[in-house]
């Protein structure tokens, strides 16, 4: 360790933790950040200050687990809005569900929950672990898995 400690294991986990870069938008919108980078959003997922500019995905700050997952509900949310806009509907918000985490742990096993509920191992390893969902990029993508 950085004092000098020597410790025997037989595992290391690296958990760094993430940060966000603000390098692409930090110049352009410095009044519409929180103190660790992120974009300031609203319900609707417009930035802070502008309403028809909207941010999806890890750089806001939403109050929920960071993952493609959710930056997929909040696309959807943004995608929709951006349509509303032009055509003079009323925008749609953005909910946080409940937690939603399948963690594969190797080929054959892994942890999770769904809305809240706590899954079989043997399930998440059936539904994730042996594919890390793959199949499902290459569907959304409309390309054919090789
Ligand atoms: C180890 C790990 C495991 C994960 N596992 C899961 C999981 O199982 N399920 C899940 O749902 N989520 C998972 N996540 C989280 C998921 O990866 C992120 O939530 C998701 O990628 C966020 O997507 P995003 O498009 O918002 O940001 P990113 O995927 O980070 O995309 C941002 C992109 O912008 C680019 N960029 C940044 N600055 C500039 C610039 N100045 N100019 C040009 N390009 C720039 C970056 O290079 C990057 O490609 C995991 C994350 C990590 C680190």
């Amino acid at each position: 360790t950085d004092h000098g400690e020597t410790l025997v294991t037989d595992l290391i986990i690296c958990c760094t933790g993430l940060k966000i870069n603000s390098a692409a938008y930090s110049a352009t919108f410095n009044d519409s950040m929180a103190e660790n980078g992120a974009l300031k959003v609203n319900g609707h997922l417009q930035v802070d200050g502008f309403s028809n500019i909207f941010a999806v995905g890890d750089c806001t700050n939403v109050n929920e687990p960071k993952t493609a997952y959710n930056a997929g509900f909040h696309a959807a949310v943004a995608v929709a809005n951006i349509a509303n806009s032009v055509s003079g509907k009323e925008l749609t918000s953005y909910q946080t569900g409940n937690v939603t985490m399948l963690l594969a742990m190797g080929h054959d096993d892994g942890v999770g929950q769904y809305n809240g509920f706590r899954l079989p191992r043997w399930f998440v390893a059936w539904g994730k672990s042996r594919d890390v969902l793959v199949w499902k990029s290459w569907k959304e993508m409309k390309q054919k898995q090789p």
